[in-house]
């Protein structure tokens, strides 16, 4: 067995603190990476106080890993030892059905997708993220990190990068479209660079004043200010697509009424709650309310690639394991620009 040391929340209220546990030994089809980066998603702080209510524990959190393979098995094509390799939000899946088939293992139609942690692998074994020293994954599930990209800054892409990249692309951001963003955090953030990058006119709104000019310098042709009065009536009736990036509970009936005929507002922030959509606003100009939930394999690769040929990384604030529950509380706060990425070597610090 692979022993491995990381950080672990013991229940729904503890802290992360150390923690020790194992890997499967490596098999013919996987690799072992030694963790250098993982980057602190809000899922992680979601998922280890239970605020979706399916937590699993002992929990080692972290689903945006960017390693060094240091073994792999004799069947292994992608990678060789010494190679940068990342893991994103999901390990394993059935493969067979026809999402998985599709390239959409996060929508396995067997509910089989194992997630990287809070999940159970094929033999039933909790699984175990990447605020850890070492990860064991089957290199269908492992990514190629382009090698032009800070790896550090490329960590977060694997979560917040690909749930912004996957349905701008499905609903088919760019030039002609107006395309809006909710809310500037760690996923907004990426779902402005790739609208820009797409060549949408992008528009962001914020709750937060102390966002608007960097909004501006990451690509945001406007910037809407949603403390302010009447904010929502200038814009009534014209995007195409509204990407809604937050975390809380929050009125989406605004949104919804900027819709154009046919639009479409997609959630793909996860607040604990269900949301009220008001029927009336959805009938009225046939819009669409929907959601999305990260991105398959191959358009995880794909997007990975696309930064390397645009040069797009995460704007990041490095931490360490000594600072995890400030960096917690700042999450929870908005008070990041725009991820936190942990350090590994500060394990052993
Ligand atoms: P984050 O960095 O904390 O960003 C959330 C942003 O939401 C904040 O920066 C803030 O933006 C806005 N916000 C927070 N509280 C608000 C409130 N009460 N009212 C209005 N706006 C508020 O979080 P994240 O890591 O980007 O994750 C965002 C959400 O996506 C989380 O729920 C996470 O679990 C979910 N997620 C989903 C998927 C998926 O596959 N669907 C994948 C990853 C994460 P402003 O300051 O600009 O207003
Ligand atoms: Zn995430
Ligand atoms: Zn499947």
């Amino acid at each position: 067995m692979i022993i491995t040391k990381g950080y672990a929340v013991q229940n729904a209220t503890a802290p992360p603190a150390p923690f020790a546990y194992e890997h499967r030994e490596p098999g013919p089809n996987d690799v072992l990476l030694d963790i250098r980066f993982c980057g602190i998603c809000h899922s992680d702080i979601h998922q280890a106080r239970n605020e979706w209510g399916n937590a699993l524990y002992p929990m080692v959190p972290g689903h945006e890993i960017v390693g060094e393979v240091s073994r792999v098995g004799s069947a292994v094509a992608k990678f060789k030892v010494g190679d940068l390799a990342a893991v994103g939000c999901m390990v394993d899946s059935c493969r067979e059905c026809p999402s998985c088939q599709a390239g959409e293992e996060q929508y396995c139609d067997r509910g089989a997708t194992v997630w990287t942690y809070n999940s159970k692998d094929r033999n039933g074994d909790l699984t175990f993220g990447g605020y850890g020293n070492r990860i064991v994954v089957d290199e269908k599930f492992a990514l190629r990190v382009p090698s032009n990209l800070n790896p550090a800054a490329v960590a977060p892409l694997l979560c917040a990068g690909i749930t912004t990249y996957s349905p701008l692309r499905h609903w088919g951001a760019g030039p002609g479209k107006k395309i809006g963003v909710v809310g500037l955090g760690g996923l907004g953030h990426m779902a402005l660079k790739f609208s820009h990058a797409f060549g949408a006119n992008t528009v962001q709104f914020t709750t937060s004043s102390s966002k608007i000019e960097d909004a501006k310098s990451l690509g945001a042709d406007e910037v809407i200010l949603t403390r302010s009065e009447d904010w929502a009536v200038k814009h009534a009736g014209a995007f195409d697509f509204i990407l809604d990036c937050v975390s809380a509970p929050h009125d989406v009936t605004p949104y919804l009424a900027l819709l154009k005929r046919d639009g479409t507002l997609c959630t793909v922030g996860l607040p604990g709650m269900p949301i009220p959509i008001p029927a009336f606003t959805l009938a009225g100009g046939r819009k669409s309310f929907a959601g999305s939930a990260i991105g398959g394999i191959r358009e995880t690769q794909e997007m990975l690639d696309f930064c390397g040929k645009h040069n797009i990384v995460f704007d990041i604030e490095m931490t360490g394991f000594d600072k995890i529950e400030e960096a917690w509380d700042r999450v929870v706060k908005g008070d990041v620009k725009y991820r936190f990425v942990l350090d590994l070597t500060t394990l052993n610090a």
